[in-house]
């Protein structure tokens, strides 16, 4: 997967896994959002909750979208529940731009879960 996908354009991979255009392993499905299975899983369990709206980065998030990212929210807790590892726990993280690692212009959630992790998140002294 290119990191080079730019952020002016709200057409992105998973937009084409949304249309069923390429296959995904999906875990969940309604009619706001989409959850499945991340192609280079950072975790044991590592999944993605994305809303069909193409929105770009968490910066573009307007008034009307804030119910929509508490469901993303909603659908990740439920899949923890569902699959068992919501008492044990979770990462729920959403990366934003370059120095935050996005490389999927479509925001995402992304669910870790299955061992303990660290915090930071990063390698490197401030
Ligand atoms: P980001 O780096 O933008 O926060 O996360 C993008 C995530 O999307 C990465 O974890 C990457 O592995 C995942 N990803 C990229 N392309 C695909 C794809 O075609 N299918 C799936 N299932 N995951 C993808």
């Amino acid at each position: 997967m290119s990191g080079s996908i730019s952020q002016t354009t709200n057409e992105t991979i998973f937009t084409k896994i949304i249309n069923k255009e390429i296959p995904a392993d999906i875990l969940y499905e309604d009619e706001l959002a989409l959850a499945f299975s991340d192609i280079n899983p950072q975790a044991p369990i590592h999944f993605l909750v994305i809303p069909k709206k193409p929105i770009t980065t968490i910066n573009a998030i307007q008034e009307e979208d804030k119910a929509l990212l508490g469901h993303l929210y909603w659908v990740a807790a439920n899949l923890a529940e569902k699959h068992g590892f919501a008492k044990d726990g979770y990462r729920a993280v959403m990366n934003c731009n370059e120095n935050g690692g996005q490389t999927v212009y479509h925001i995402h959630l992304h669910v870790l879960a299955g061992k303990a992790m660290g915090w930071p998140p990063y390698q490197n002294k401030l």
